[in-house]
């Protein structure tokens, strides 16, 4: 043995809210379950004096310490601070997030009593680093290969972030899927045998931070087409919870705020099977009681103006695909607030449906399709996916910046993927020497309305007049859905290639290796933690017992006072009794 054993790749959904991993083993999906028991782990890393807690020790501790518990991750994850999404969403967490260089976001926490800065990648790698150690506690060997999934809807700084997280997890990320490819993957599986020829099924997936439909054609089983992707970043489970924390409309500290949205997301699954409810707090804020009653129907009012919002996104997925609503087979409902009866009655009102597919749960469709894509793509893999194809698109247009900040297309969405696309372009002014390309991603007309990727120059352009000079601009999309944008200028051929790297704020190999490092040591930090903690806790244990020993001793002490009669049965059976307390246990 070489010390490389064959560990089998994993699977994992790192969620907005939960995370969830799985494996393929014993010719099945085996979803894992964490140290708790839950086959779904928070997404929440929090910090407190003396250690780190990551997945439900860390949401449980959240009313206690809002300041240092994080979540939502997701949505900072590859965005800028200046992002209009990251400053609506910092509105409504109670920890700090504050402008790093490159307009990169950082998590300001308090740990071991020092003030601490972490990326949105560094904490989404300590959820990996809980997904990873979950499923090498289960498979009793190291991890090593993970498929990640994302949402269908995001960007390239997105996705590499995403990668990024796992290599500071210490994980190879072997491809990174969309998140309803993977559900419907995990659905072809199930229903194999029943899919004869060509199927297009709806991916409706409704979690808890994002939305994200698509829509697929699955051949025999085994081939999946993304025809159309859509969504919303910014739609999901903790709106409906916000909205309903604003209709309660207190004013309190983050302490009570934190309480109440918990209480209102409880509240919000009870009304996905009862009609009534009620939000009982104790002491919410200035010793006041809190208690209001809520129903479905006000739930539903609420939060109409998103539900139209998810049907709208449904209809304009069905567009791009161009694809009527009677063509869709299934419509496969995955995250959490699927689980919401209105929406699913919208659903099946849309499509004239009497029963929405059932077969794959919704908490679990990613991982699992994203475990089967893993065995898949790994060394060892199993014969039986050697046919799975995955065929997927682009989910937003990507191109340059062309004169008067428009936008040019150079590859249009829903374009499948991997890809490679070229346009050319002409020189702007006479004898310019050098081009800037500014790489952009978005369905707006004005370049700036759309998401800046990064920008680099050439330069040597030969002297000339304007336009007389042709350049190349070359995009290029792999499997994962990650692109290299290279310009060539035509006349000389020198190309030079775009590093989105640094100039996007996203990490360099330096600054990853330095994160992995961090990570260890955090490791380590809460390793010696438990360690003294379990050390402690038997010392106390002992001196408990030696505790109770006093007692003993004194009540037998108090015995002979009191029993100056007693027979000698009755004194060997005392003698008896207290050997048997003196006894080790076992
Ligand atoms: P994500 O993929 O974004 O991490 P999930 O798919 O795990 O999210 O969904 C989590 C969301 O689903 C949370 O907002 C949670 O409140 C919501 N949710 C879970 N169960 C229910 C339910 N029975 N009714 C309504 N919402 C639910
Ligand atoms: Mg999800």
């Amino acid at each position: 043995m070489d010390g490389r054993e064959d560990a089998p790749a994993i699977g994992i959904d790192l969620g907005t809210t939960y995370s969830c991993v799985a494996v393929w083993k014993h010719d099945r999906v085996k979803i894992i379950p964490n140290d708790r028991g839950n086959r779904t782990t928070p997404s929440c890393v929090a910090f407190v004096d003396s250690e780190r807690f990551i997945g439900d020790d860390a949401k449980s501790q959240g009313a206690m310490n809002p300041a240092n518990t994080i979540y939502d991750t997701k949505r900072l994850i590859g965005r800028r601070f200046s992002d209009s999404k990251v400053q609506d969403a910092m509105k409504l967490w109670p920890f700090k997030v504050i402008q790093g260089p490159a307009d990169t976001p950082k998590i300001v926490v308090s740990y071991k009593g020092k003030q601490k800065e972490f990326l949105a990648e560094e904490i989404s790698s300590m959820i990996l680093v809980k997904m990873k150690e979950t499923a090498e506690s289960y498979l009793g060997k190291p991890v090593k290969n993970a498929v990640i999934t994302v949402p269908a809807y995001f960007n390239d700084s997105q996705r590499q972030a995403t990668k990024d997280a796992g290599a500071i997890a210490g994980l190879n990320v072997i491809r990174i899927i969309n998140e309803p490819t993977a559900a419907a993957i995990a659905y072809g599986l199930d229903n194999k045998s029943d899919i004869n020829g060509k199927i297009n099924v709806l991916v409706f997936d409704l979690g808890g931070g994002t939305f994200d439909v698509s829509i697929l054609t699955i051949t025999k089983g085994d081939t999946f087409q993304v025809k159309a992707v859509g969504g919303d970043t910014h739609l999901g489970g903790e709106d409906f919870d916000n909205r309903m924390v604003e209709h309660c409309d207190i004013t309190g500290n983050k302490r009570a705020l934190v309480r109440l949205r918990c209480a209102c997301e409880k509240a919000k699954r009870i009304l996905s099977c009862n009609t009534q409810t009620s939000i009982d707090l104790d002491c919410l804020h200035e010793g006041i009681d809190f208690c209001m009653k809520f129903s479905r129907a006000k739930f539903e009012e609420l939060n109409m103006g998103s539900f139209n919002k998810c049907i709208e996104t449904v209809e304009a997925c069905l567009r791009d695909a161009k694809m009527k609503k009677s063509c869709v087979h299934e419509v496969i409902l995955v995250g959490g607030s699927s689980r919401i009866p209105k929406i699913q009655s919208m659903l099946q009102q849309l499509f004239d449906m009497k029963v929405l597919s059932k077969s794959t749960n919704p908490d679990e469709a990613v991982a699992y399709g994203a475990a089967i894509m893993a065995d898949k793509l790994s060394s060892n893999s199993n014969k039986s996916f050697k046919d799975l194809l995955l065929l997927d698109v682009n989910p937003l247009s990507l191109g340059v910046e062309i004169k008067g900040e428009l936008f040019s297309v150079v590859i249009p969405r829903n374009t499948p993927i991997p890809t490679k696309k070229s346009k050319t372009y002409v020189t702007c002014n006479d004898n310019q020497s050098a081009a800037c390309t500014k790489v952009y991603q978005g369905e707006r007309a004005k370049s700036t309305d759309n998401h800046f990727l990064g920008k680099f120059t050439i330069s040597g352009i030969p002297p000339a007049p304007k336009e007389a000079i042709e350049i190349t601009e070359c995009f290029e999309i792999d499997a994962n859905g990650i692109l290299t944008v290279t310009s060539q200028i035509l006349s000389t051929g020198k190309t030079e290639k775009l590093t989105v790297v640094n100039e996007n704020g996203r990490l360099s190999k330096e600054e990853i290796e330095k994160m992995i490092e961090d990570a260890d040591k955090y490791k380590q930090e809460d390793q010696e933690y438990k360690k003294k903690a379990d050390a402690f806790n038997a010392l106390e244990d002992c001196i408990y017992n030696m505790k109770k020993m006093e007692h003993v001793i004194a009540d037998a002490t108090k015995w002979i006072e009191d029993n100056q009669n007693a027979t000698v049965d009755e004194i060997e059976r005392m003698k008896e009794h207290l050997e048997s307390m003196c006894m080790p246990k076992f």
